[in-house]
């Protein structure tokens, strides 16, 4: 496999470019610097999105569904030959576990291959509006695609949105977080390697800043934005992205409510939401945010859950007696202590969250609240930080659950299977979860309602992001 790892470059046309100015990656559970990066400029970003134009026009990738198809299985197979090599980059410069960092790995091979499959399965449809008048309707790659990713599980974000454009046939230009630009670089490498994929089918920018993806989005030769991240950064790029009438997907930030009635399974809903909230340190869009707990049940749920947050032994995601790693860095470790510290002047602490001596650790903070209107409680604090609320009655369960603009994810935990039923269908959210929480499948659907993002990602539906619609009509004569 050839390089690009160390420093991380950029990858335009099938080579590896070495342009702008390093930045350091680094391990956040112990300050060291892992590598460096090139960081990228908007005159590279135009020069990779022309070059992803023209071989979109010039290749045959966009008519080819069974090359896509091997090249995508070429790219599981050099992925999964350097899984554990993936596995430590990510453990290194992102700081989660070890188990999460291979099941993010393992889950991203997965779906590549599940892409593979579906590639060779974009078909369109047929109508005979009256006799002789035919009508097809052509599923057709949209173009260029300009795919932006976080920080937070930068391999598996990176497929979901890489593996379906691919299969679609669109070229790619894509952006990763700086904050894992080495990971990327790897995953790149893994691309690089694959015979079937032609050179220019797929290009990548490092930055460090914001330039790269604001380029992007402004690009003529982009034709569809494919981002994950903040709503923030989201508005900005549908408000940009207007200025071309481009079209994007987003999938964006959440606030994922847990509803805890009193006939729930208590050992299993504490099980799920300690798990459902602090994977990834609570830093995953679709983790466990607010307790929404049953009036007569808080006491005994409020022990029980304090309990095991205070059981969960933090540290380095490399050392497996670690049970959850420390946060993606130190600012973010002093923004959570701030919310922590409002938290306990709005509500009732239950369990204070304390930093480490070294590295971005912060342990587990659960705080009981009330209001509702609270940016406590309205705002994605993206770290393992929860609420605990209650309710009296389903409708008042409801109601909260829905109080907020997200609407990205929720679970629901109780013994009646038709109340968990009327739950699903009354939650506004793209994600509902009947007694877990946190199952993501390359096969399921994922995305929001509200302002949790636009479109859907994963499955079937994660193809339309990246295919027009064509009619063709022609007059066959009558027979
Ligand atoms: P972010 O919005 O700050 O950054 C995401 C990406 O956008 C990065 O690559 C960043 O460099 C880029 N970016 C920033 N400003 C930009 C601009 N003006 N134009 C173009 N690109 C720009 O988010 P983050 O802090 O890296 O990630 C955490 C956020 O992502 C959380 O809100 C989380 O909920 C969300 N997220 C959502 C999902 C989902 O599936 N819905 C999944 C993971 C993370």
């Amino acid at each position: 496999m050839s390089g690009g790892i160390d420093p991380a470059r950029h990858y335009i046309g099938g080579q590896w470019l070495a342009e702008g100015a390093l930045g350091d990656s680094l391990n956040p559970a112990d300050d060291t610097v892992l590598g460096q990066y090139h960081a990228g400029s908007a005159a590279l970003t135009d020069q990779a999105a022309r070059l992803a134009r023209e071989t979109f026009f010039a290749s045959s990738w966009a008519h080819a569904p069974r090359q896509r198809a091997q090249a995508l299985f070429e790219f599981a197979d050099r992925m999964e030959a350097v899984k554990d090599r993936i596995v430590d980059l990510i453990v290194a410069e992102n700081g989660k576990l070890r188990a999460e960092a291979m099941g993010e790995t393992l889950g991203a091979i997965s779906e590549v291959r599940y892409y593979a499959g579906l590639a060779r399965n974009v078909r369109g449809t047929m109508q005979e509006t009256l006799p002789g008048q035919m009508s097809l309707f052509h599923r057709e790659a949209a173009g260029v695609a300009g795919i932006i990713v976080p920080w937070n599980a930068p391999v598996t974000l990176l497929i979901r949105s890489l593996g379906p454009a691919l299969a679609a046939g669109c070229t790619c230009v894509l952006k990763p977080a700086q904050q894992t630009a080495l990971t990327h670089a790897l995953i790149l490498s893994c691309l690089d390697a694959c015979p079937s994929l032609p050179k220019g089918v797929v290009n990548s920018v490092n930055e460090n800043g914001v330039a790269v993806g604001q380029a992007m989005v402004a690009s003529p030769d982009v034709d569809v934005i494919s981002f994950t991240g903040s709503s923030a950064t989201g508005k900005k790029i549908m408000a940009a992205a207007a200025q071309s009438l481009k079209r994007v997907g987003l999938e964006l930030g959440g606030k994922a409510p847990a509803v805890v009635f009193a006939d729930a399974d208590l050992d299993q809903a504490v099980r799920e939401l300690t798990h459902g909230a602090l994977t990834m340190a609570g830093q995953i869009c679709v983790a466990a945010a607010r307790f929404l707990v049953q009036e007569s049940i808080l006491d005994s749920f409020q022990a029980r859950i304090k309990a095991a947050f205070e059981a969960v032994r933090v540290g380095p995601g490399a050392d497996p007696s670690s049970q959850m790693g420390s946060l993606i860095d130190r600012a973010n470790v002093a923004r959570v202590q701030g919310l922590i510290d409002r938290a306990a002047d709005e509500g009732d602490m239950v369990l204070r969250g304390k930093a480490l001596n070294t590295g971005a650790f912060l342990t587990p903070t659960l705080f009981r609240i009330d209001d509702v209107r609270s940016p406590l409680v309205q705002d994605e604090l993206f770290g393992p930080i929860v609420s605990i609320e209650t309710f009296a009655d389903e409708a008042e369960a409801v109601a909260k659950a829905n109080a907020t603009v997200y609407g990205l994810a929720a679970s629901v935990f109780t013994q009646d299977l038709a109340r968990a039923m009327r739950m699903s269908r009354a939650i506004r959210a793209g994600t509902v979860w009947l007694n877990c929480h946190m199952r993501l499948s390359a096969e399921g659907e994922t995305g929001g309602f509200g302002q949790s993002g636009l479109g859907r990602l994963h499955g079937p539906e994660g193809l339309h992001d990246f295919l027009e619609t064509k009619h063709v009509y022609m007059e066959q004569g009558r027979i």
